[in-house]
């Protein structure tokens, strides 16, 4: 049971590659994380996975436990257990946060089954209490006017609340401040399964200190050029990615 990407080559709609061949498998159970320097492709991966549209791909393959990704909609997607942080509009005006989660968790349900609102709720308040969260924000429009970290608790939040088979979280550049490091990390901890992978998404190292990943993978112009243990990532912390420069093609 692994997500698999397979030589997998996309381009943007006006054809410009941006991944140019990526190989990798996460396997149910562990948390890979990918780095490397900005514009290397590291969140067109993740879109590319999830459905995001803006993307072509041109060949290779993505399955998840042998289901082929790339044939379903970014709504079957995510419904198979695939979660992308923001595969959904970054701002949902009049829908509550409450609502929104539990319409996508209805989504889930055999037709004619009925999400119990209490119990719904319940769950919903003790998940929020793990991540620190007022809650003020179950009645808050989705994303509408969040500081970042409070984006990212949301993020989290609704990871933890859908329980997907695979998990691709990317920090994204944005400076995130070490509250919602914090978070992030104590959410994907409390997620971490034998039943469950994640792909890390992260410029810096400073998230994996936070949490321990199986395997560091670097990406740089579009592929994965190194794969190592967590030790990677403290070496990349040292070294920066200087070393890109040897290994780029002529
Ligand atoms: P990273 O997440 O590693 O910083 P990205 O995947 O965001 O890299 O971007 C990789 C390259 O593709 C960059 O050169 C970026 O400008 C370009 N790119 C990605 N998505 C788009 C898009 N929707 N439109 C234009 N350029 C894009
Ligand atoms: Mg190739
Ligand atoms: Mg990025």
């Amino acid at each position: 049971m692994s997500l698999q990407i397979k030589d997998l080559h996309a381009t943007l709609e006006d054809g410009t590659e941006i991944l140019k061949g990526v190989t990798l498998e996460i396997p149910k159970g562990e948390v890979h994380a990918i780095m490397g320097p900005n514009g290397s492709g590291k969140s067109t991966l993740s879109k590319v996975i999830s459905g995001h549209e803006g993307y072509v791909v041109t060949s290779g393959s993505v399955t998840m436990d042998g289901e082929n990704l790339l044939e379903m909609e970014v709504d079957e997607r995510s419904r198979a257990g695939i979660f992308l942080a923001f595969q959904y509009p970054s701002e949902v005006p009049g829908v509550s946060n409450a609502n929104f989660i539990r319409a996508a968790l209805q989504a889930r349900l055999p037709k004619g089954e009925e999400i119990d609102a209490v119990a719904y709720y319940k769950h919903l308040y003790s998940k929020m209490d793990l991540l620190e969260m007022d809650r003020k924000f179950t009645a808050r429009a989705v994303n509408e006017g969040f500081s970042g970290g409070e984006k990212k608790r949301n993020e989290i939040l609704q990871m933890i609340m859908l329980e997907p088979k695979y998990a691709l979280l990317d920090e994204t550049d944005s400076g995130l401040d070490i509250d919602a490091l914090k978070i992030v990390a104590k959410g994907v901890n409390s997620m971490r399964s034998e039943d469950r992978g994640f792909l890390l998404i992260t410029h810096y190292q400073r998230l994996l200190d936070y949490i321990k990943p199986d395997h560091v993978h670097v990406m740089s112009a579009g592929r994965i050029v190194r794969s190592g243990g967590p030790e990677l990532a403290l070496e990349l912390e040292e070294t920066g990615y200087d070393f890109l420069k040897e290994l780029a093609p002529a």
